[in-house]
C-alpha cells in the first residue's frame, strides 16, 4: 500500500468509496465525478502507479480486471447499448490518480476517439 494514494486508502477502507464489488484482487467503485450515467472504476488492490509498471507478471491481473469490467457492464445493463473501457496513462492522457485503474463508461452516446 502507498500511504498517500487515494485508491490504496479506499481499498484499505481508510477513505469512503461507493463499492459495487470486491474480491481478493480487485475493487469496483463508482467514480466520484461520473462522465456518463454509468462510470465505474476497476481498481486492483495492489499498488501499481500506472500501465508503465505493468510487466509479464501482471498478465493474470490485467485479464481479471478486463473480465470484471465486462461482468460489471453486464450487471449494469450496458451490453445492448455499449460501453467503453479506458486506462489513462501519464500526463498527456490526463491520468489523475497514480494507481492503475480501468474505467467502465456507458449509459449514453459517447464521442468518438482516435
Ligand atoms: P484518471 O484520470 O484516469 O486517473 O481517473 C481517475 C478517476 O478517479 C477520475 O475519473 C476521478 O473522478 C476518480 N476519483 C478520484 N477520486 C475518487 C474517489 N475518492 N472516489 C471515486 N472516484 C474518484
Amino acid at each position: 500500500m502507498a500511504e498517500t494514494c487515494i485508491f490504496c486508502r479506499i481499498v484499505e477502507g481508510q477513505l469512503p468509496g461507493d463499492r459495487v464489488y470486491e474480491d481478493e484482487e480487485l475493487l469496483i467503485i463508482r467514480d466520484i465525478a461520473p462522465v456518463a450515467p454509468q462510470h465505474l472504476l476497476i481498481i486492483p488492490r495492489v499498488h501499481l502507479a500506472s500501465l508503465n509498471e505493468v510487466n509479464e507478471q501482471h498478465h493474470v491481473l490485467l485479464g481479471r480486471m478486463t473480465v470484471a469490467a465486462v461482468r460489471e457492464a453486464q450487471r449494469q445493463g450496458l451490453v445492448a447499448s455499449g460501453y467503453r473501457l479506458v486506462m489513462n496513462c501519464g500526463r498527456d492522457a490526463g491520468q489523475g490518480v497514480d494507481h492503475l485503474h480501468l474505467h467502465v463508461i456507458g449509459g449514453r452516446q459517447l464521442g468518438r476517439i482516435g
